[in-house]
C-alpha cells in the first residue's frame, strides 16, 4: 500500500495576514521583518516584492536597495499564532498524523483517510478550501507517496495551487529533479555536487554509493536513497517529539568561538525559532543545549535547564563545549554545530484552560 503525504504551506504567510487586515497594502511590495538599522532580516515578503529580487532571509537593508518602495512591517506574532491554530484545527479533521514544520507549514499523512475514496489530491483541495473559508488566506499543497517529494511538490504551483506526484511518476520526477531542491542540500553541498558533475536525481542514481559516502559522508547515503525514491521517514507528530534541533555540517573546520557564535546567531537560531513556534503553542521549553562534532568525529553536547531560548546561556554552553578540548596539544576544529531544545510534555486542553484562567 502506498503512503499518502500532503505538505501544506501557506502562501507568503505573515505578509498575507498583514494585507488581509489592511487592504491598503494590496498591490504594493510588502515584507515582514526586522528593521534595516538593526541588521534585521526579512522573514517573509509577498510575490510583488519577489519580482524585485527580494526574498525571505534577505537583510532588510539590502531588500530596500533592491526595492526602495518596499513596505517593511514589524509583524504581529500573536495574530500569526492564532491563525496557525485555526489551520491546525482544520488539519485534525483529516488526520491525526500531523508534523508541523513552522507556524504555516506542515506534513500530513492522510493514508488512512477514507474520504473522497482516499484521494489525497481531493483531500488537499478540501483542506485548502477550508483554510480559505476560515482565514481568508491561501495555501499551496504538495501530494506524494514519499515525504520529501510532498514538500518539493507544494512549491510547484505556488501560490494558491497544488501538485500531485503519483506513485508511478515518482522515479521520472526524481530523475529530472535538480538536486538543490532536495531538503538537506544547502548551498555548499549543491556546489560540491555540481563540481562532481551531479546535477539531477538521475546523475546520482548513475553514480555509486561508495563514491557518495566518501565525498558526502552520511548525507551521501541519504542522497542516494532519496534519488532511488526511498524515504521511509514517517510523519513525526508533535506529541511524540521530545526535542527540536537544528544543526549544520561545515565543509571546513572552524576553530574560533567568534565564528561559531556568529553561525549560531545568524544561521541556526532563526531557523530553530521558526521550527519551534508551532510547538510552543502547546508546549514549553525545558532545556537548551549545544552540540559540537569535532574534526576527529568526537561528539560533545552541553545542556542546561532553561525556560527560554536564552542566547547568553547558549553562548556559555558553546564556550564550555569548546573548552573541553582546550589546552590539549592541538586544538580541534569543529565540523558540526547544533542547537537543540528539550520540550515539556504536551499540555491537555484542560490544563491550557487552567493556565489561561478560563
Ligand atoms: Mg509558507
Amino acid at each position: 500500500m502506498n503512503k499518502k503525504f500532503v505538505h501544506i504551506d501557506m502562501d507568503a504567510f505573515y505578509v498575507s495576514v498583514e494585507i488581509r487586515d489592511n487592504p491598503k497594502l494590496q498591490g504594493q511590495p510588502v515584507a515582514v521583518g526586522g528593521a534595516s538599522n538593526r541588521r534585521g532580516v526579512l522573514s517573509t515578503c509577498n510575490y510583488i516584492a519577489r519580482q524585485f529580487g527580494v526574498h525571505s532571509a534577505m537583510p532588510t537593508a539590502l531588500a530596500l536597495k533592491k526595492c526602495p518602495d518596499l513596505i517593511v512591517l514589524p509583524g504581529r506574532m500573536q495574530a500569526y499564532k492564532e491563525i496557525s491554530q485555526q489551520i491546525r484545527d482544520i488539519f485534525v479533521q483529516h488526520t491525526d498524523k500531523i508534523e508541523p514544520l513552522s507556524l504555516d507549514e506542515a506534513y500530513l499523512d492522510v493514508s488512512n483517510n477514507p474520504l473522497h475514496n482516499g484521494s489525497a489530491t481531493l483531500i488537499a483541495q478540501t483542506i485548502r478550501q477550508q483554510i480559505y473559508q476560515a482565514t481568508g488566506l491561501t495555501a499551496s499543497a504538495g501530494i506524494a507517496p514519499i515525504k520529501f517529494l510532498a514538500k518539493i511538490a507544494s512549491d510547484l504551483n505556488k501560490p494558491n495551487g497544488q501538485y500531485t506526484i503519483k506513485p508511478e511518476q515518482v522515479q521520472d520526477f526524481i530523475d529530472e529533479l535538480e538536486l538543490k531542491k532536495i531538503p538537506g542540500v544547502g548551498k555548499v553541498t549543491w556546489q560540491k555536487l555540481q563540481n562532481y558533475g551531479l546535477n539531477t536525481g538521475l546523475d546520482v542514481r548513475n553514480s555509486n554509493l561508495e563514491f557518495l559516502q566518501q565525498h558526502f559522508g552520511k548525507y551521501g547515503q541519504v542522497l542516494w536513497r532519496r534519488c532511488h525514491g526511498i524515504d521511509e521517514r514517517e510523519v513525526e507528530t508533535e506529541r511524540v517529539r521530545k526535542s527540536v534541533g537544528v544543526e549544520r555540517t561545515f565543509d571546513k573546520d572552524f576553530y574560533s568561538y567568534e565564528q561559531l557564535n556568529q553561525i549560531l546567531t545568524e544561521k541556526l537560531l532563526p531557523e530553530l525559532n521558526r521550527r519551534l513556534e508551532p510547538y510552543l503553542l502547546s508546549r514549553q521549553i525545558e532545556k537548551i543545549g549545544i552540540k559540537l562534532k569535532f574534526s576527529d568525529f568526537q561528539l560533545t553536547t552541553k545542556e542546561q535547564q532553561c525556560q527560554t531560548l536564552d542566547h547568553t546561556v547558549l553562548r556559555y554552553l558553546l564556550q564550555e563545549g569548546l573548552n573541553r578540548f582546550d589546552g590539549k596539544a592541538q586544538k580541534k576544529g569543529v565540523r558540526l554545530l547544533g542547537v537543540q531544545v528539550g520540550l515539556s510534555e504536551q499540555r491537555t486542553a484542560v490544563q491550557l484552560k487552567l493556565d489561561l484562567g478560563e
